[in-house]
Order: C-alpha cells, then sequence, then structure tokens
C-alpha cells in the first residue's frame, strides 16, 4: 500500500491511513506501506536547501523548525497510548535536530551540491514513516520503519533522479523484508529515499514514492500493488470538467503511462515501467470507501468491441514555442539542438510536432517554463542562418484521447477532428506518437472543457 503526501497531510489522516491498513491486516493479508512525506513538506525542504545555499540562516533554522513543529503536532493527534507518542517523538526530534545541522552547515559554507540537496530532500520521508509506524503500533498492530535504503533501495548517484539497481535492491528487500511480513509485522518503508552503495542519500525523482511502491512490491512478490488516492480511481475525463465522467475499472499499463504523461494526476510514469516490468498488478484504491475495487492496472486488459478510447484527459496552460526559418528544411541537427537547449533549460517538453516540409517545428511548454524556453532558444539560435523566428503563443491548453484500442482501428483521428470541427474550435497544433495510444492536439484554453466534454461524449464514455 501507497500513501502519498494528500493522504498523509496532517495527524487525522496519518490515524486514518492506520485504520485503513488495519483493516486489511485483520483480514489476514501481508502488508508493507510506502509512505510519501507529508503534503507541501517536501517543496518546502527544496526550498529551505536552495536558501541554504545562499546563505539564509534565518531562513532556514526557521523552517526546520516549522517543520518539526509540524510533525510534533501531527504525532500528538494521531497517536494516542503516552509511550509509543514518546518514543516516536524522540525519533522524530533527533532527525530534526539532524535536518537543522545540516541546514546549518549548508547554510555556513553557502554551497549547494545535488548531493546535498538531495540528502535534504528526503527528510519529509525519513520524519513520515516513523511517525506512521508509531501510528500503527498505537492501533495494536506490530510494525517497524525503514528509510528507502534501510529496506535495501540501492540506486546510482545521479541525485535528483537516482535509478535503483534492481537485482541487488530486489534480493536486498526481499531478505530484509520478507521475514518480517511472514511474522505480521507491518514494514513502513519511506517513498521516494533511498542509498548508493557506498551508503550515500539519493532520491529517485520528485513524485518517487510510487516508484517506491512498485520497487518493493516487485521484491516482495506482492499480490497487488494499492496506491490510495482521495479520489474514486481512474477517471474517463476530470470529472471537476465532464460532469458525467465514470471511473475506469481495468485498463493497461501502457494506456495508464500515457494519462500519467497527459495531466491526469495519477501514477509516476517510472512506477507503472517497473510494476509492467514485473508483472505487478495494480490499483488505484479511494481513501473515500475503501472497500471499493478502485481501478486495476494490468498488463493487458481485453479492449471490448468498439472501447477504443479509454480516457480524454487535458493539460490546462500551456505555450506554444514556434522555431521557424525556411533554411531549416533537411537539417536534423536543429531539432536534436532545440531539444538540447531546452533540457540545458530544465524545461518540461510535454509536445512535439514537425510539418513535413520541415520549415517549422512546434513544441508545448508548460506555461510557466514559456518565456525562459523562448529566450534560451533565441540567444542560442537566432544568429544562425537557418532560424528565422522564435514565436511564442500563450493561453493554450492539450488535449489527448488515450486508448490502446486505437492502435490499427482507423478513423479514431477523423472522428477527433470531426468532433472539434462541429464544435467550431480550432486545433492549434496535432501530434500522434508510433505507439498509437494517444492523439493530442492543442487549442485554446478557453475552448478546453468544451473540446474534452465533447469528445466524452462523441466516444460515449460517459456514466
Ligand atoms: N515527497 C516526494 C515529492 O513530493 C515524493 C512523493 O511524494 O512521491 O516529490
Ligand atoms: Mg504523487
Amino acid at each position: 500500500m501507497k500513501f502519498g503526501g494528500v493522504s498523509v497531510a496532517d495527524g487525522a489522516k496519518f490515524r486514518k491511513v492506520g485504520t485503513i491498513a488495519q483493516r486489511f491486516a485483520s483480514r489476514g493479508d501481508q502488508i508493507a506501506v510506502v509512505t510519501s512525506a507529508m503534503h507541501s513538506v517536501t517543496n518546502t525542504l527544496v526550498d529551505a536547501a536552495n536558501q541554504a545555499g545562499k546563505k539564509k540562516k534565518d531562513h532556514v533554522r526557521k523552517a526546520a523548525d516549522d517543520l518539526a513543529e509540524r510533525h510534533r503536532k501531527a504525532a500528538e493527534a494521531a497517536i494516542n497510548d503516552k509511550e509509543i507518542l514518546e518514543r516516536t517523538l524522540e525519533s522524530l526530534n533527533a532527525t530534526c535536530e539532524d535536518l537543522r545541522n545540516v541546514l546549518l552547515g549548508i547554510a555556513h559554507i553557502g554551497e549547494l551540491t545535488p548531493r546535498s540537496k538531495d540528502y535534504v530532500a528526503g527528510f519529509g520521508e525519513r520524519l513520515s514513516a516513523p511517525l506512521l509506524a508509531g501510528v500503527l503500533e498505537d492501533l495494536g498492530l506490530k510494525s517497524k520503519a525503514f528509510t528507502g535504503g534501510e529496506a535495501g533501495i540501492v540506486t546510482d548517484d545521479n541525485f535528483g533522479a537516482a535509478q535503483p539497481l534492481m537485482n541487488i535492491t530486489v534480493l536486498q528487500v526481499r531478505q530484509t523484508l520478507e521475514p518480517l511480513l511472514e511474522e505480521g509485522v507491518i514494514p513502513v518503508i519511506s517513498g521516494f529515499i533511498a542509498q548508493t552503495q557506498e551508503g550515500i542519500h539519493t532520491t529517485i525523482g520528485r513524485g518517487g514514492s510510487d516508484f517506491t511502491a512498485s520497487i518493493i512490491g516487485a521484491a516482495v512478490r506482492a499480490d497487488e500493488v494499492w496506491v490510495w488516492k482521495d479520489v474514486d480511481g481512474l477517471m474517463t475525463a476530470n470529472p471537476k470538467m465532464v460532469k458525467d465522467a465514470k471511473m475506469i475499472e481495468a485498463i493497461s499499463f501502457a494506456e495508464a503511462m500515457e494519462l500519467a504523461h497527459f495531466g491526469a494526476e495519477v501514477i509516476h510514469p517510472k512506477a507503472l515501467e517497473c510494476a509492467a516490468k514485473y508483472q505487478l498488478p495494480f490499483r488505484v484504491k479511494s481513501l473515500v470507501d475503501c472497500d471499493r475495487p478502485g481501478s486495476s492496472i494490468v498488463s493487458e486488459t481485453k479492449v471490448k468491441d468498439g472501447d477504443v478510447v479509454k480516457a480524454i484527459t487535458n493539460i490546462s496552460d500551456v505555450d506554444l514555442i514556434t522555431v521557424s526559418g525556411a533554411s531549416m528544411f533537411g537539417t536534423p541537427k536543429l531539432p536534436a539542438k532545440v531539444l538540447q537547449i531546452l533540457t540545458e533549460e530544465e524545461v518540461n517538453v510535454l509536445m512535439i510536432s514537425q510539418s513535413s516540409s520541415e520549415e517549422s517545428i512546434t513544441l508545448a511548454i508548460p506555461k510557466e517554463d514559456g518565456s525562459r524556453a523562448q529566450n534560451a532558444l533565441e540567444l542560442s539560435l537566432l544568429g544562425s542562418k537557418q532560424v528565422r523566428e522564435v514565436s511564442i503563443e500563450a493561453s493554450l491548453s492539450i488535449v489527448a484521447v488515450v486508448g490502446a484500442g486505437m492502435k490499427g482501428t482507423p478513423g479514431v483521428a477523423a472522428r477527433v477532428f470531426t468532433t472539434m470541427a462541429r464544435e467550431g474550435i480550432n486545433i492549434r497544433a496535432i501530434a500522434q506518437g508510433s505507439s498509437e495510444l494517444n492523439i493530442s492536439f492543442i487549442i485554446k484554453k478557453k475552448d478546453t472543457e468544451r473540446a474534452v466534454q465533447a469528445l466524452h461524449d462523441d466516444f460515449k464514455l460517459g456514466g
């Protein structure tokens, strides 16, 4: 079971998570739990690390104090037994003390390295796991907290997005956790963090707790990995936008991955990739009603006749950057260069399309990164003879139609575009990956809701 930051946002929610574990443990299930940091704590930590790098000692002292206070309050609200509470607070205090020292150390030198940034970023999970283990004990269960590294997850030293070394990880995690599971102990593992073979702390990428859950599930040969959310499950469209959006009962890993890339805040793509590789069934379960089956994500789902499209998703607020110039024709190096410039700027490219005349490349970029991306491209490309202009257009959104059944089914694109034409919605750019799992296109932001609803109706996805 994996619980995200929103599920452990405060003491009451920790308690709720505890009762869910208790409910399934009492049914006789062997359970391992992976937890994220409390909501927004990782952002606070990353910010504190950056401020420390700028020698802002007062800022980091306050950040460390606030975090200590927030965790203390949560523990006091979630744990009743005096002795368990005291023990938990002691462990939290020691970890908070360590955090404070590290931050002040960084602030003293005024140098933040990728390694020390990872060390700081992982403190949220180092605090939430023992807290949750304390809550489980308070509920009468046997529990033990582990950091990802202590559980046996080993990575390379690519700080910020370290890659697990799966063979050794699987062996170590199995050795650490399986005996405990057999004894009915519920291990609580910090998501997001791991360590190198030398024991240096790493993180496996933002949102990485889902990935931790896959890794642990693969290692202990779990029957299923359950990711708990405060939504019903995976939906055919954003329910805030489409009233009759329906829960998806079953979806394939490949489809779920498309959803993850296209704005539906579901499960981290790395988690799905890992689960697919180890044939590990995933389930998105609802915190609101824990007996509902939720959405299951499995290797292959049979595509029902006519069931070509599974979901319509969207990313609102994208900028469209167009790099154009007649002499771009036949210069394969240019697209590569464009992407390289954006990678160096750490800009996340959501979609790329190039006309076959090769006179322009169009890129969809999150709004926050738009002008930075344009500046970087102008600086590096405008001097060259090939590029005439780098233009930017704002207030757009991406809509994506997702489903494995589209593969080899002619006419889906035609249907999408006919629907848009009927609605009078102008399409600015289009992309389809060769996997044929999604068709994505760009429209004006103000048309998003209408487009998503019309497609949802047209493909009869509603309940
Ligand atoms: N706490 C980490 C983050 O905010 C990992 C996670 O929540 O999955 O990115
Ligand atoms: Mg997440």
